[in-house]
């Protein structure tokens, strides 16, 4: 048995090729032209197969269609495999229907059935077998799905024989038999030769009378168009019907379309996406946020006026209690077993309270990180990824930037290690030194002090402002990097996506889990260590004595020996002119950040309660910010250079410790600008 293989290109021909005959094959060139001929025998059957040129019509265009053409007329092979990428149906079904004129058996093999189904998508194979009136497989030549079968109906002969498919009107299947009738009898084609004959084909000439082609120009005068494009239109006209009785959206893959319909809107796309992330904040920050900030706070610090829960920055109720709190508890049993009074504060106000200023954020991260799994599992992110495509082309980076910027709002260690999916080199480039700019988990407890501190009811507001800055930042400093200093060339676009699923409870509990447990790791590792450092710096003079406020003073402090040298560089930030303790305590906290962003806030901690000890500022938490200063000094934090884990994530993205440093002093420049800026001309906004 000979069988001849057929289909466009593309439509894995070879590949399926390969996979039947396995090392059974011989290639060579067609007689007379330069197209490949490969012949090989399906493997245990001792079926012949011939590997036909791809080729889209039987219309002898070029010559690989002739090669074809001539093939299956003259060679007569017993059987046609006609080979469909099955993802693209429409287009490949045209060949489809000349083969089915030839009077042979015919296997239309639905391939890539692979790829259909991820896409969401099922073909009714026995409903195209009816309307095609042939046999039709779905395999996938690429996962070995369906040969099998393949096989077993070639090799134990169970196709359909070949049934005369009246796919055209009426008039011309009319005409079609009238010509058939003519043609001589030993000619298996008839049916292709007639079409062949309407649309005059050269090939054909011989049989053309008089009478048929009065009858053909009587065809295009009612149609009013060329008997070619008449048929070509009819075998379109069946071609569409087919697809729309046998191509089938899965029922996700139609809820899916429906939701994107409104979430991947033109218009309401990105306002839907601020709104959520939005949402998200509002939810984590302000709600559960208020909601539980003070009482952890008490369970550390302790209150003699009851626990306040807030909501909006109103306080909605007290709880009644004179918690003493786990820090000054500790304190007094040092003092009473005898311990120094520094050692007292060492455990209290170092240890204790830096670690306590950082669980205070834990149940509101808890809700952040289930929100951002969540918008994950279900497939939200990556259609923002999708979205957001073309626009990140805009800036030198891909839609897959925005992986590492949304992991990024954890951590930006994994946001940075996540940007290894973006395979082009600038772009990979440009998205790593970027990617800190998005405020990590660790930010927020800055953005959530300070906002919480100084905006009350704006808390939120101010909050998602961040977000909306580090977005600014990002388009901005990438335009700038983009434009000059990297020569960029655009690569691919993203173009497929994923169906909605429902959410996966195991993964985001588990994802919720891990990250909430490498946040309180940190806080209780490095954080403590940093707060401890802090302690020490506003706790000694630089002879090493106690700070007790009434032999040694905070102005005596090392702490304020290190800010000196570095506090004149805050002094845009604060407004000019920055108070000399607000400018010099501001350096040490930013440096504090290198280490890790949530020491920030444990270093303001720790440094309002020396201060408050101290007696010598205002009394109230912060009280040498005012709500600009503030703001600018916030976005410092936020923007310079990452700490020092994102540091080293960097340079191993980089594998350049140059580049990094480059990277290093881009951002702090960066921040620096943009916090003056904020810091100097803030005030005149009123
Ligand atoms: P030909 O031009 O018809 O010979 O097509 P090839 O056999 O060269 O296949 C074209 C491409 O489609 C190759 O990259 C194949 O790996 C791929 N391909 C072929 N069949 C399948 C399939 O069933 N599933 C998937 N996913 N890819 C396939
Ligand atoms: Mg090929």
């Amino acid at each position: 048995m000979k069988v001849a293989l057929v289909g466009n290109q593309n439509s894995g021909k070879t590949l399926l090729f390969n996979n039947l005959t396995g090392l059974n094959q011989k290639v060579g060139n067609w007689a007379g032209v330069t197209v490949e001929r490969k012949e090989g025998i399906i493997k245990k059957t001792g079926i012949e197969i011939v590997d036909l040129p791809g080729i889209y019509s039987l219309s002898p265009y070029t010559s690989e269609e002739e090669v074809s053409r001539k093939f299956i007329v003259t060679e007569n092979p017993d059987v046609i495999i006609n080979i469909i990428d099955s993802t693209s149906i429409e287009r490949s079904l045209y060949l489809t229907t000349q083969l089915l004129e030839l009077g042979k058996k015919v296997i239309v093999v639905l391939n890539m059935e692979d790829i259909l189904k991820k896409r969401g998508y099922t073909i009714n194979v026995s409903k195209l077998s009816n309307l095609l009136k042939t046999t039709v497989v779905s395999i996938s030549a690429l996962k070995k799905t369906g040969l099998t079968n393949l096989i077993d109906i070639l090799s134990h002969d169970k196709m359909e024989d070949y049934t005369e498919n009246k796919i055209y009107e009426k008039d011309i299947e009319h005409l079609i038999s009238e010509i058939s009738a003519r043609l001589p009898s030993e000619m298996v084609e008839k049916r292709f030769a007639s079409v062949k004959i309407i649309e005059k084909d050269e090939r054909y000439e011989e049989y053309l009378t008089q009478e048929i082609e009065e009858k053909i120009q009587e065809i295009e005068k009612k149609y009013d168009d060329y008997a070619e494009s008449i048929i070509a239109n009819q075998r379109y006209n069946f071609i569409e019907n087919l697809r729309n009785q046998c191509v089938l959206k899965t029922y996700r893959r139609s809820l899916t379309e429906k939701a994107d319909k409104i979430l991947l809107n033109k218009w309401a796309a990105i306002p839907i996406f601020i709104a959520i992330m939005a949402l998200i904040y509002f939810l984590s920050v302000d709600i559960v946020g208020g909601l539980t900030v003070n009482l952890i706070d008490t369970f550390f610090n302790g209150t003699d006026s009851g626990i306040d829960v807030t909501i909006l920055g109103n306080t909605i109720a007290t709880i009644p209690s004179t918690f003493e709190g786990i820090g000054p508890m500790t304190k007094n049993a040092i003092l009473d077993a005898g311990g120094s009074e520094w050692a007292a504060s060492l455990v209290g106000d170092g240890v204790i309270a830096g670690f306590g200023s950082v669980c205070n954020f834990i149940p509101q991260l808890m809700i952040l990180f289930f929100c951002l799994s969540l918008l994950e599992t279900v497939g939200y992110m990556s259609r923002i990824t999708f979205l957001f495509d073309r626009f990140f082309k805009k800036i030198g980076m891909s839609g897959k930037s925005l992986v590492p910027f949304i992991v990024g709002a954890g951590c930006s260690v994994p946001g940075i290690m996540a940007a290894r999916t973006v395979e082009d080199d600038n772009e990979h480039k440009l998205t790593v030194t970027l990617t800190p700019f998005i405020p990590c988990s660790a930010k927020l407890p800055i953005i959530a002090l300070i906002a919480g501190s100084f905006f009350g009811t704006f808390a939120w507001l101010v909050s998602l402002s961040m977000y909306v800055l580090a977005v600014i930042v990002i388009i901005l400093s990438g335009w700038i990097l983009n434009k000059f200093f990297i020569k960029n060339k655009t690569t691919s676009f993203i173009n497929e996506l994923p169906e909605y699923h429902a959410p996966s409870g195991t993964y985001i509990l588990k994802d919720v889990a891990g990250k909430t447990w490498s946040f309180i790791k940190r806080a209780g590792t490095i954080i403590v260590l940093c707060s401890v450092v802090v302690w020490l710096f506003a706790s000694f003079t630089w002879d090493f004595h106690f700070i007790d406020n009434t032999h040694y003073f905070i102005k005596d402090s090392i702490l304020m020996g290190v800010g000196n040298a570095f506090g004149w560089l805050f002094y845009p930030m604060l407004g000019f002119p920055g108070e000399y303790f607000q400018a010099a305590a501001s350096s040490i906290v930013a440096i504090q950040g290198l280490v890790a962003k949530e020491a920030v806030v444990s270093a303001m901690e720790v440094i309002t309660q020396v201060e408050e000890g101290a007696n010598v500022f205002a009394t109230s938490t912060f009280g040498f910010f005012n709500g600009i200063t503030a703001f600018a000094f916030m976005t410092f934090n936020l923007f310079s250079a990452p700490c020092f884990g994102a540091i080293g994530a960097m340079k191993k993205e980089f594998k350049s410790t140059k580049q990094m440093f480059k990277a290093i002093a881009f951002q702090t420049g960066f921040a620096w600008i943009l916090a003056s800026i904020i810091g100097m001309f803030g005030p005149l906004l009123g």
